[in-house]
């Protein structure tokens, strides 16, 4: 089994930036990921990452891959599934493959959050998305709703608004007190968005495809597509067989150099237990995960 100084988990902001830092102390790195570029890639627009008033998440995730190519890091695209600790050594078991490695950096990211009402399993991919970026040009001149009050439901209304000819945006608050105050300008502009509060989808109905929500309320609308936007959580299974110290939410507790409470497992991104949770702090995280691990592997030589 060929070993690594550091396995990277995950290929979103945190774990490429993590790599571009390894690959210059010429750690022998590898990077494990599920996909490419993480939540970051299917934002519709990033215009708070600095550098660039503007770009789509997908190109910018493209531009952090293409540095970690030509430093020659290794991305092999397959899920982790468990991690296990061997003497001073982690054991990487993925659902192909085995890895050896003496650090790693956790940076796996969230994982969306269901609605769990009836229907949503049902339409997946008939109707239902998480993902406005993917899916919102196959909803071209057809009403959509989207779930949920955040920076992600409104900029997937928002990027909706270019094809649909009428978005929902349906949020069981009274306000959207989370979001940005540019995005909400923007929403409050935009004609063809329409929004609901104080409301709640309480079944997504159809036959071959998503034809109606029901609300709690009981009122029926008329929709194309249900986009769910309702938050994510720490996807952290892989680490279940070790004893991370981790919030009551489950994200991952790192002191300032972004060490674990593990020995040698290091953590970085939205994983952790941090107050914002962007790209610019997920790559930051990445870079200090790095730059620690070297220290420790030079401490240790
Ligand atoms: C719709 C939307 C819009 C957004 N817009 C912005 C914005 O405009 N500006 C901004 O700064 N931020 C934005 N964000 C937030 C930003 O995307 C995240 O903060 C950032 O992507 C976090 O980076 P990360 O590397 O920690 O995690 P992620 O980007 O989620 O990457 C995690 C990676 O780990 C992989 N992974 C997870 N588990 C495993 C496993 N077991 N095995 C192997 N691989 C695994 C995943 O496949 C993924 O590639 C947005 C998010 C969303 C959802």
């Amino acid at each position: 089994m060929e070993k690594y100084d550091l396995i990277i988990i995950g290929a979103g902001p945190a774990g490429l930036s993590a790599a571009v830092y390894a690959a210059r102390y010429k750690l022998k790195t590898l990077i494990l990921s599920k996909s490419m570029g993480g939540m970051a890639a299917v934002a519709h627009k990033v215009c708070n990452f600095p550098s660039y008033t503007e770009i789509k998440g997908f190109d910018l995730m493209q531009k952090f891959l293409k540095q970690v190519e030509e430093l020659k890091v290794p991305i092999i695209y397959d899920e982790t599934v468990k991690i296990e600790r061997t003497k001073n050594e982690f054991l990487v078991i993925t659902k192909n493959k085995k890895y050896n490695c003496k650090k790693i950096i956790f940076a796996g990211g969230c994982e969306r959050i269901r609605l769990k009402v009836n229907g949503e399993g049902k339409f997946l991919g008939k109707g239902v998305s998480y993902c406005a970026t993917c899916d919102a040009a196959f909803f071209r001149n057809k009403i959509v709703c989207v779930v949920g009050g955040s920076d992600a439901a409104l900029t997937a209304a928002l990027l909706l608004s270019e094809y649909a000819s009428k978005v929902y945006i349906i949020y069981r608050k009274e306000n959207f007190f989370r979001s940005e105050p540019a995005w909400i300008e923007l929403v409050e502009k935009e004609k063809k968005i329409e929004t609901i509060f104080n409301e709640e989808v309480a079944e997504i109905i159809g036959k071959n495809s998503v034809e109606e929500i029901r609300l709690k309320s009981g009122k029926l609308l008329k929709t194309n597509g249900v986009f769910i936007e309702i938050g994510s959580v720490p996807e952290t299974k892989s680490l279940d067989s070790l004893k991370v110290k981790k919030t009551d939410a489950g994200y991952i507790i790192t002191d300032k150099n972004q060490k674990t409470n593990i020995a040698g497992l290091y953590a970085a991104g939205d994983v952790i237990d941090s107050q914002l949770k962007q790209i610019v702090t997920a790559a930051s995280q990445g870079a200090v995960a790095a730059y620690s691990v070297y220290q420790e592997l030079k401490r240790e030589e």
